[in-house]
């Protein structure tokens, strides 16, 4: 069943999205060659709960760090740690924040210095493929809206979409009903309806779409080992259209027009 949300609760999950949004743009500018994962975990941490908040995903389901860190072919659900960033690595950084019992979650891929031009691309991919997938959030469409604006739009790019993770609802809890995958048909599965909090993200790889899990049951990598990507929003279905709880100061809205990327 999926919960729908009143205004006034899509409001406190904004404000745990202003925490989340604040914490990704530090990391970014942290993320540079040298920089451990542990390091990034450490003043993420340090900078939720300074703006009062809690790491969502230290302790769930056992996960040790504040954040997830996962360097280039890892996709997802990396563990901070010893690993220093190189110059031309791309990272990914996923967190979660829960403000007086609401959640917000969201992700960004950073390049390390010059990652390359098939790195950027994938980069660039991915985050349009989100933003193709936020604008479908309107009241009357259907989830398969979603799942196919991300698949439509990266396969031609020549890149693909992993199958096994999702993304979910969210608000109450990191992960309420639906599962939101990154492929499927238009005009299939539940109407969106005004409400409705959805954390879409992404993941994008060069190679195969298969992924292994790691040795420590949390990181996730592609099959092939080759370069994997993944931008995530929380998103509000709103009269008005798609409001984006995650989205960097000054960037609220929707900015879903071609032009500059806005998160
Ligand atoms: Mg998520």
């Amino acid at each position: 069943m999926i919960n729908r949300k009143s205004p006034a609760q899509i409001e406190k999950i904004a404000r745990a999205g202003e925490i989340v949004a604040g914490c990704l743009s530090m990391l970014k500018g942290m993320c540079r060659p040298g920089v451990t994962t542990a390091e990034l975990d450490k003043a993420a941490e340090k900078f939720i709960r300074e703006h009062g908040g809690v790491p969502t995903f230290k302790g769930y389901r056992g996960f040790p760090a504040s954040i997830c860190a996962s360097p280039n072919a890892m996709v997802v659900h990396g563990i901070p740690g010893q690993y220093r960033v190189n110059e031309g690595d791309i990272i990914s950084l996923d967190v979660g924040v829960t403000l007086k019992g609401w959640v917000a979650d969201a992700a960004l891929t950073v390049e390390a210095g010059d990652a390359g031009q098939l790195a950027r691309r994938l980069l660039e991919v991915t985050e349009a493929s989100l933003r193709r997938a936020i604008a479908k959030c309107r009241p009357g469409n259907r989830l398969g809206d979603i799942s196919h604006a991300v698949q439509e739009y990266v396969e031609p790019n020549g890149f693909s979409v992993v199958r096994t993770l999702v993304g979910h609802g969210v608000g109450r809890k990191l992960h309420e009903d639906p599962q939101i995958p990154n492929y499927g048909s238009p005009g299939t599965g539940p109407e969106l309806r005004e409400g409705m909090v959805f954390a879409i993200e992404p993941m994008v790889n060069v190679g195969t779409h298969e992924v292994l899990v790691g040795d420590d049951h949390w990181a996730m990598s592609t099959a092939d080992g080759k370069l994997s990507a993944h931008f995530e929003h929380t998103v509000a279905i709103t009269a008005a259209g798609p409001r984006v709880l995650t989205a960097a100061k000054g960037a609220e809205g929707t900015g879903l027009d071609a032009g500059p990327l806005l998160w």
